[in-house]
């Protein structure tokens, strides 16, 4: 990607767009990411699956974490991914895109319900994966999502952030951060920084659990972000809806 700053104006002083994503609504994230982010003045989004009999109460405390201003995603009621993981019950291959759909919509009710006067904008694939079915009738599930939300997050390569003209917003690539040290996400910023594009991390466990990330490297990625003036950071929704806003007026001026 060319420098996209000359074309693409971030607000203000602001030269790039990073948002910090974290999925699965694990508990380290409620005891360790949310009072780090706290304490860093910074925001994030949570992409939560309201699943199980007892979801409403295992899900309160996100309420309070939408009250400190993070934003919550929907990551889908039944968490489907690929039938070739070992884990997988119902999955992917076996679906069709109107069982995905009911299944992202009643996470939807559920997430609505749970945070009352909070729109839920922003979805996130689970195991990054966007389609239905196998071979010769596999489909994309991609637009049924963009029939419901301003954006969604997926999976891309490094060290490319999404291009704010370019990127589509409902299938946003995302840098996994597992196991990254804090060194290797902040070269990422910086690279994101000097292509003035919109970086992305999925964060899981925090210091334990699956696909973790340890707790002083994500200190010290959001030490260096508080620091870093000209990096706007935000949550999916507040970025995507910026992008959104500015491509529109593009178009009606071209
Ligand atoms: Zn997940």
């Amino acid at each position: 990607m060319a420098d996209v700053s000359a074309r693409f104006p971030w607000p203000g002083k602001y030269k790039c767009a990073i948002s910090l994503t974290f999925d699965d609504g694990l508990p380290s994230q409620l005891r360790v990411a949310v009072p780090l982010l706290r304490r860093y003045g910074v925001r994030a989004t949570f992409y939560l699956c309201p699943s199980g009999s007892n979801w409403a109460g295992k899900l309160r405390p996100w309420r309070k974490v939408a009250e400190e201003g993070h934003e919550i995603g929907n990551h889908s009621l039944s968490h489907f991914c690929s039938c070739n993981f070992p884990f997988s019950g119902r999955c992917l291959e076996e679906l069709t895109l109107e069982e995905i759909e009911e299944d992202i919509l009643e996470a939807q009710r559920r997430l609505e319900s749970l945070i009352p006067g909070r729109e839920i904008r922003t979805y996130a694939y689970p195991c990054y994966q966007s389609y239905v079915g196998r071979g010769a009738s596999r489909k994309s599930y991609v637009p049924v999502v963009a029939r419901y939300f301003l954006a969604a997050r997926g999976v891309g390569e490094k060290p490319w952030p999404n291009d704010p003209l370019r990127c589509d917003l409902h299938y946003l690539w995302s840098w996994p951060a597992e196991r990254m040290s804090a060194a290797e996400m902040i070269g990422l910023v910086e690279q994101t920084l000097m292509k003035g594009g919109w970086a992305i991390f999925t964060f899981h466990g925090i210091g334990e659990g699956h696909l973790p990330v340890s707790e002083s490297d994500l200190e010290a990625l959001l030490e260096y972000l508080s620091w870093r003036e000209e990096v706007w950071v935000a949550p999916v929704a507040e970025v995507a809806s910026y992008v959104a806003k500015r491509r529109a007026h593009r178009q009606a001026r071209s």
